[in-house]
């Protein structure tokens, strides 16, 4: 018997590959579609605790011809990875376990790219192929107060933080989106306060609205603890504010890019092990 290679053992366990079907397809404001899946392969999920899960979500190439059912694993294993599936990252924005299914939020940012067109125009009994989750973050319960900084993109993952507070939780979240359409219900604790930053008309990933109303708001007092993710310029330019200016540490901030202005994901994943890419 021929034994894998510990890495690929180890990621597949730790990642493993979940098959749904599209249940609905729901339109939550002009730039956001929320994808519903379930079906017989949700007891293959295994969830995890973080509130910023997310799943790797496969997009086979047309052009290649892989062995069914689709396992991307085996296919790591013995295809050259110019043919593996692309991928894409997306936040697991809830999961019900008594319905058997999960929600995935997708911004709907034009022709362009893999997921936001397949979102766009998925319907029930199209196949959702995924890896994951993983996750990293949850509210601290000793911080005296949260910030939330972040664009459409990490949209769900904010919304299921700020959702997962306890009603005596405090902050500020600054959410930056298209327009005043994109604004969503999101249910707060009274002493979290949320501001939408609707950029109207400027282009995504173009903006300075983010950084200059986390730059000029007023902190409350005591210790923070910081999640801000989005496009990678705007975390760039957030990293200086939370650091340099505001004196932060590390351990208080979870910040990363999960997306860059004129990137596909496969080119903007690779850059980070290049200074462009490090945050
Ligand atoms: C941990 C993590 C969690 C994420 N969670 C979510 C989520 O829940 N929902 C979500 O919508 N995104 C989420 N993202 C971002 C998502 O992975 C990227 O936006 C991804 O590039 C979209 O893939 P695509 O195939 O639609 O476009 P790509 O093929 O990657 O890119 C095509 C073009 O579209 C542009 N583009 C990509 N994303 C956007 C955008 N949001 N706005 C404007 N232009 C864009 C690119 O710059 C590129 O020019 C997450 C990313 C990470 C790392």
């Amino acid at each position: 018997m021929t034994s894998l290679p510990a890495t690929t053992s180890a990621s597949r366990k730790s990642r493993p590959q979940t098959n749904l079907t599209v249940l609905r397809r729901e339109e939550l404001s002009p730039h956001m579609v929320r994808i519903v899946a379930g079906g017989e392969g949700f007891s293959g999920y295994v969830n995890n605790d973080y509130v910023d899960r997310y799943v790797k979500i496969a997009f086979p190439q047309p052009d290649v011809e892989y062995p069914l059912p689709l396992d991307l694993w085996a296919v790591r294993e013995s295809m050259p990875r110019e043919q593996w599936p692309h991928t894409r990252t997306y936040t697991v924005r809830w999961v019900d376990e008594e319905n058997r299914e999960l929600a995935i939020d997708f911004v709907i940012h034009g022709d362009e790219g893999l997921a936001g067109p397949w979102a766009a125009k998925a319907q029930p009994g199209d196949s959702l192929v995924f890896t994951g989750p993983g996750g990293g973050y949850n509210p601290d319960p000793a911080a005296d107060w949260h910030l939330f900084a972040g664009d459409e993109a990490a949209l769900p993952a904010i919304a299921a933080a700020i959702e997962s507070l306890p009603r005596e939780a405090r902050g500020l979240a600054f959410l930056e989106v298209d327009s005043d359409a994109e604004i969503q219900p999101i249910a707060a604790p009274a002493g979290l306060q949320i501001r939408w930053l609707p950029r109207n008309g400027v282009p995504a990933g173009s903006s300075e609205l983010l950084i200059n109303a986390v730059r000029d708001a007023e902190w409350p007092g005591g210790r923070a603890q910081v999640f801000a993710h989005g496009e990678r310029g705007y975390m760039k330019s957030l990293r200086e504010v939370l650091f340099r200016e505001r004196g932060l540490e590390r351990g208080q901030v979870s910040l990363s890019g999960y997306w860059a202005h004129g990137r596909v994901e496969d080119d903007f994943q690779a850059e980070k092990k290049l200074p462009i890419g490090q945050i």
